[in-house]
């Protein structure tokens, strides 16, 4: 990454970092992918149960693998052999003491959009797990919540779609159709604006392109 870049990204992940405490939420910015694996390891305490929905960017960093060597009780829904074990563990993970997840979009004055199929992913961010590790890219970062949630429809999700491969319009064409399909991915969306209890919700912020 150019230094120019590097540069942009810090300033706007100071605002961010400030925006973000004021909100009532705990913020870090990390330079680069090591820094922020290493600040995360350190938000999780050894023996806690640690589970994930939507965390591209953690799996980027390195932080499931750093955990699932490491003393943690991981519950891992992909692990899972069979339906039903996927499903007992999404249930497990809403009661976790630390769940990792992703932004699909984040406004320079704090608000985090998401958006979500099942649900289960926005439902730990709101209640359930004690806390919450988001770790964003700052490529999620957008100057307001209307090109955040922009971002989050017209990037983030046509793009993960390509990942699912599921019968929707943009999966073919890239681009949202604002489709009512029955396979739809954009079935919730939630901003997360405000942080109650205080510091339940920490950001890590990467100072690299991480994620969708
Ligand atoms: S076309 Fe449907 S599934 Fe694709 S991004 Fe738009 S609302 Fe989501």
């Amino acid at each position: 990454m150019s230094e120019m870049k590097k540069l942009y990204y810090r300033k706007r992940g100071e605002i961010l970092v400030k925006n973000l405490k004021s909100r009532h939420f705990d913020a870090w910015y990390c330079e680069n992918a090591e820094e922020a694996l290493a600040k995360a390891l350190e938000l999780i305490p050894e023996g806690a149960s640690v589970s994930w929905g939507g965390a591209m960017s953690a799996q980027q960093i390195g932080l499931q693998a750093a955990l699932k060597d490491g003393n943690y009780a991981v519950i891992d829904r992909y692990a899972g052999q069979t339906q039903e074990e996927r499903d007992q563990a999404t249930k497990d993970a809403m009661f976790c003491d630390v769940y990792l997840t992703g932004a699909n979009g984040l406004s320079l004055d704090g608000q985090m959009v998401n958006i979500d199929g099942t649900g289960n992913r926005v439902a730990a961010t709101i209640f359930g797990p004690k806390t919450v590790l988001v770790i964003a890219g700052m490529n999620k970062v957008t100057d307001d919540l209307d090109s955040a949630l922009k971002r989050a429809r017209t990037v983030a999700a046509p793009m993960n779609q390509q990942r699912f491969q599921l019968p929707n319009p943009c999966t073919v064409t890239g681009t949202c159709a604002d489709c009512k399909s029955e396979t739809c991915i954009c079935n919730q969306i939630v901003i997360t604006r405000n942080c109650r209890p205080a510091g339940r919700i920490k950001f890590i912020l990467v100072g690299e392109e991480l994620g969708l």
